[in-house]
This record gives structure tokens, sequence and C-alpha cells, in this order.
């Protein structure tokens, strides 16, 4: 794994809109992803695949962010 992992960029009290806002699609800017979340011991990563272009990305996530993202509801 040689990859740059992007940092998330909403904080733990942010909206949801702005959640998913953050968690865009890089390559279209379309916010239909899907994420999955990988929780590790204080940190996570998410997964977010992109229904419109099919791009994935890691994303890196503060342990805040991690539990921020925990209580999100991911739009199945
Ligand atoms: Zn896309």
């Amino acid at each position: 794994m040689d990859q740059t992992l992007e940092l998330a960029s909403f904080r733990g009290n942010d909206e949801p809109c702005l959640v998913e806002a953050a968690l865009a699609c890089r390559m279209c800017l379309s916010s239909d992803v899907e994420w999955s979340l990988a929780v590790e011991d204080f940190e996570g990563q998410v997964e977010c695949a992109c229904r419109s272009c099919g791009y994935v990305r890691l994303v890196s996530l503060t342990s805040e962010q991690t539990l921020r993202l925990s209580l999100q509801p991911s739009h199945a």
C-alpha cells in the first residue's frame, strides 16, 4: 500500500449534509457515494465508492470523525 491518504475535512459535530459533502466524489463531484467504515484502534478509514463514475478512494479519519461516521446513516 503506497498511496497517500486523504484526510477527511468534516468535523465531529458537522451536519449530515456537510459530512456527505466531505465524502463526495473527487472526480465527478457526485455526492452519490457509497462508503464503508473501517475502524482501527484510535482512528479509522472510510472507503468511498462513487456510484456515478466508479471512482474509489480511501479517506483517513480522526477518532472524532470515525465516531461521527459511525452515527451517520449510510444511504443504501
Ligand atoms: Zn464520481
